[in-house]
């Protein structure tokens, strides 16, 4: 009697830690609300997840409502045994890109299979990562409703969008300071005047330019889109995608509060149990003294540059803990770049300066934590969401795509970071300009700093992340958007069931 039946959602994310983090807090928070969600994925990816599944059915209380994960095979496409996301892949020597590719086209036949068999719950919406195009035609020659998730804010998604639009654009010669010959790019259409350096992404022959057209225009055909942000934090952006553009959007987020306790601080959303002693050694820092140093699950780094952010560091005088783990920590040598002096500020003992995490960093948990006093970030979109969400400033050093646009709106929009002045060289590290330890420790300064600007910018994150919040809240803005959106699709369940009995 489907009538009766909770809502059951198919949740699909891209194969990497930052879509299946957002994701899988976002089936445990529908579930949260008396959904049924299933999460489809591969072996691998399923261990990411784990944790935030079992914790989320274990607090949940209704037993109709839960979340399951549903594993498929990784398909044989030539790569390396257990290699079945990003991030694992960008450990890897060889350019295995490709055959990953391969395999995301792969997917559909188990994805249909699924929408195909499940009939004794037949699924009422498909939240698919925008990576999958070919998801919204499967979607909708099942009749099912997909909603796109796109992993980013609502701002880089409109600069995207603007990207897409009006390529190629205009481009205008950096002003003078920047002597480095660089074009900038001023965006077309935004509620702010957006510029950024010329880079790959802007250009229609580039692969990246037409993979992300494509997407997009799948994106177009599907229901709407579901956002890890919320409303208080890019109103104008929020107006820009569902007025201007005419797109559906319902922002949910932050999603990794939107399944805990808020006054427990942080603890019970966490992916992961609290590792290498970091907490504790927190516990013996001052309030807002130390910066967290720590650069998402893809991003690396050449010799030369861990040398100069261990500098950095050194310099600034600050206490830090630097996550030096993933994709990051594949130069394995560390005698290849670690400065002199630099092991006695980090030496696992209490009263040293810094704290080096070498592998997984629970991430949230440190973010919460009362000493912390500012955040490096590459601006990987969850990573600036937690932030905001534990009123934390950063230090913005983008690497690549999303993370330039990301980097706009803390610094430009939302005022709550300091910027590295970074450039887009893309993925490749050969051509990448290394800044100077100097550079970076001037930027951590002025963050963490007695001056006017770190006064302003620290209020500023404080004040977010009171909004972050309650936006979560019942009577919260993205609270309200989980129970529209949830309304939408019975309605819809009831009208389909309707026209079918006629
Ligand atoms: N993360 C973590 N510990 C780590 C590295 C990453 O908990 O050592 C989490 C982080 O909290 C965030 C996600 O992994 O939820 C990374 O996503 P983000 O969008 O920031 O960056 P990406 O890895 O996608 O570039």
């Amino acid at each position: 009697k489907p009538r009766q039946q909770p809502l059951h959602i198919l949740f699909f994310p891209f194969f990497a830690a930052g879509h299946l983090i957002p994701v899988a807090d976002m089936a445990a928070l529908f579930a949260a609300r008396g959904a049924r969600c299933t999460i489809l994925t591969t072996p691998v990816n399923a261990d990411t997840i784990r944790p935030a599944v079992d914790r989320a059915n274990l607090h949940g209380n209704n037993s109709t409502s839960a979340v399951e994960i549903s594993l498929m095979p990784f398909p044989d496409v030539g790569l390396p045994p257990g290699i079945e996301n990003v991030s694992a892949l960008a450990t890897l020597q060889v350019d295995y890109s490709a055959n990953f590719m391969q395999a995301v086209q792969l997917f559909r036949e188990p994805f249909d299979q699924f929408l195909a068999d499940n009939h004794n719950h037949p699924v009422d919406a498909v939240v698919s990562d925008s990576f999958f195009t070919w998801s919204a035609d499967a979607a909708a020659e099942h009749g099912v409703p997909r909603l796109v998730f796109f992993g980013s804010s609502v701002f880089a998604r409109s600069c995207n969008e603007s990207l897409l639009r009006n390529s190629p654009l205009e481009t205008s010669t950096a002003s003078p300071e920047d002597n480095d010959g660089g074009r900038l790019v001023s965006l077309p259409g935004l509620p702010h005047r957006v510029e950024l350096r010329q880079s790959q992404m802007m250009d229609p022959g580039n692969y990246l330019w037409k993979f992300f057209q494509s997407n997009n225009a799948a994106d177009q055909r599907s229901f709407g889109e579901v956002f890890n942000s919320f409303q208080e934090l890019e109103p104008d952006y929020v107006e820009h995608f569902r007025a201007t553009l005419g797109r559906r959007a319902w922002l949910v987020g932050p999603v990794a509060l939107g399944t805990m306790d808020t006054a427990a601080s942080g603890t019970k959303g966490n992916a992961l149990p609290p590792g290498d002693g970091c907490l504790r050694w927190l516990d013996r820092k001052p309030a807002g003294s130390v910066v967290y140093v720590s650069f998402g699950t893809i991003s690396s780094f050449s010799p030369a540059e861990l040398r100069e952010i261990a500098r950095s560091l050194d310099i600034s005088g600050r206490n830090f803990v630097w996550v030096i783990g993933g994709a990051a920590g594949t130069v394995d040598d560390w005698s290849e770049w670690m400065p002199e002096g630099f092991a006695e500020l980090t030496a696992d003992v209490d009263d040293s300066r810094g704290f080096i995490i070498r592998g997984w960093a629970p991430q949230r948990l440190i973010l919460n934590h009362p000493a912390l006093g500012g955040f490096m970030t590459h601006c990987g979109w969850n990573s600036i969401l937690e932030a905001v969400s534990a009123g934390v400033p950063m230090v913005t050093w983008p690497r690549y795509a999303d993370q330039f646009f990301n980097e706009k709106l803390v610094v430009e929009v939302l005022k709550v970071g300091v910027s590295i002045g970074a450039k887009d060289y893309g993925l490749s590290l050969e051509d990448h300009e290394v800044i100077a330890g100097e550079l970076i420790a001037r930027s951590i300064t002025r963050l963490m700093g007695d001056s006017q600007e770190g006064d302003a910018v620290r209020k500023k994150a404080n004040e977010l992340g009171v909004k972050a919040r309650s936006a979560v809240e019942k009577g919260g803005s993205s609270y309200g958007d989980v129970g529209r959106l949830m309304d939408e699709l019975m309605a819809r369940r009831r009208c389909s069931v309707k026209l079918g009995e006629e």
